[in-house]
């Protein structure tokens, strides 16, 4: 186990005379005493804040709630905090009631393409199902900032069999993604029984869920836990660290012990203005996810939720980051950038341009040093000529059916055997919709 620092120990006798290392490493215990208000935070912290400040602090934690575990608080630099990349991420600051002209309540529009509660088919093939509300740490980046904090706080069952029912009467569905709040929240049965409802879906082919639990609550990934999950392979576990002071001792236990759970890892990290937004640190954090044995999966451009506008970068600010990795460091340790789509289109991917010419035959490229090469395209490749009709394929299809997944979009447009000129988007989101 990792060592129990004198910080921690401070911090879990200031929280209860008697606690010590018994109490701290107990995750229900951390839950217990996550902090919630200001007059606790100052007092466990060692930080102080001014009176004029106190107030505004207290005007934000009324809109965006305040939560933040014994043992996230426990690695806050006291002595900086104001330039501190994790209080920053756990502690409100008052830019948060600035509501910036670009913000919207549901930039993704994730109420709008929702077939039951809690779950959204914006993508043929897959589901993101919101099943908790519950969270370990507020992150004052999140983008489900309206939901997270509210009212009811663990979906009832009858409430999440709806979407279950919804996933089983849906084939094209072979991916779900549970997400919330966070669903390693979920007490150990009731996280059993929700996986035992999904992998009886005989075209559920993947289960994945997204979890902050590694960074703000790593006690939570008990054997018992790891145990209940693995019934339940394939499921694929993404995790969210934004910055290398996160990787503690304690997280690396956490994901040691989900790697040998077998379960494959990946990491979301969010571009955030003043806690990661420089390549060194990205670097550095991308190579300690992979010595962890998680690779990273996507790089956010920070969405438009209400009172982000703080955290914003440009958008150019992920491209310089991909050039100082791509080709610099091992390709699985670059992870894909993306800006999720305002008004709900999906993720959008950006990378550098590499394609820097075209001619019948020739392509000219540029490597990640600024090298111009020239790959010659093939003369004589033809491609097959099927129609889409799989049944009739000189290839062998090893299963593949293109009437299971018709091609949709520019993958239409692409398509040899149709005619189509162009595409359009079938949806037209009003903006009244995605403002409130
Ligand atoms: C991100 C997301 C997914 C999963 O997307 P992947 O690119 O497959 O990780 C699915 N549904 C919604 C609504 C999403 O936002
Ligand atoms: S853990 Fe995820 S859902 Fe919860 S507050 Fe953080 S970003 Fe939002």
């Amino acid at each position: 186990m990792a060592l129990f620092k004198e910080k921690q120990k401070q911090v879990a006798r200031s929280i209860e005379p008697g606690a010590g290392e018994a109490q701290w490493y107990d995750w229900e215990w951390q839950l217990k005493h996550s902090v919630r208000d200001n007059i606790t935070f100052e007092k466990l912290s060692g930080i102080h804040f001014e009176e004029e400040e106190k107030a505004v602090i207290e005007k934000t934690i009324k809109k965006f709630p305040l939560c933040i575990t014994p043992y996230y608080l426990s690695l806050l630099d006291s002595a900086n905090y104001r330039d501190d990349p994790l209080f920053k991420q756990a502690f409100p600051s008052p830019p948060e009631l600035v509501i910036d002209s670009a913000d919207m309540m549901d930039p993704l529009q994730e109420d709008l393409d929702c077939p039951a509660p809690g779950l959204t088919h914006r993508y043929p093939d897959r589901v993101l199902f919101l099943v908790s509300n519950a969270c370990a740490l507020y992150c004052r980046h999140c983008t489900r900032k309206r939901k997270v904090g509210a009212e009811n706080y663990i979906p009832s069952r009858s409430l999440v069999a709806k979407g279950i029912e919804y996933i089983e009467k849906t084939p094209q569905i072979r991916d779900v993604l549970l997400s919330g709040g966070d669903p390693l929240l979920l007490p150990d049965d009731y996280l059993d029984w929700l996986l035992t409802r999904l992998r009886r879906i005989p075209h559920l082919e993947i289960i994945r869920i997204g979890t902050r639990i590694p960074v703000a609550l790593p006690f939570r990934i008990t054997d018992n836990l790891v145990n209940i999950l693995k019934k339940y392979h394939p499921l694929w576990i993404n995790t969210h660290f934004n910055h290398p002071r996160e990787m503690t001792p304690e997280a690396a236990e956490a994901l040691g012990k989900l790697a040998d759970g077998g379960f494959p890892l990946g990491n979301q990290s969010v571009l955030l203005a003043g806690i990661n937004d420089c390549p060194h640190i990205m670097r550095k954090l991308v190579h300690l996810l992979v010595q962890h044995r998680v690779r990273p999966y996507y790089l956010y451009q920070c969405d438009l939720s209400e009172g982000l506008s703080h955290f914003r970068t440009p958008v150019s600010k992920g491209i310089e980051i991909l050039e100082h990795l791509i080709g610099h460091t091992s390709g699985f340790t670059v992870p894909t950038f993306v800006v999720d789509n305002p008004g709900g289109g999906g993720k959008i991917p950006l990378i550098p341009n590499y394609l820097l010419s075209w001619s019948p035959g020739k392509v000219v490229l540029r490597n990640y040093l600024g090298g111009v090469s020239v790959y010659k395209e093939p003369g004589s490749y033809r491609p097959p000529k099927c129609g889409d009709n799989c049944n009739q394929c000189r290839l062998e299809t090893g299963g593949a059916n293109a009437d299971e997944y018709p091609r949709e979009g520019i993958a239409h447009l692409l398509s040899g055997s149709d005619n189509t000129l162009a595409a359009r988007p079938t949806k037209i989101v009003p903006l009244e919709k995605i403002k409130n």
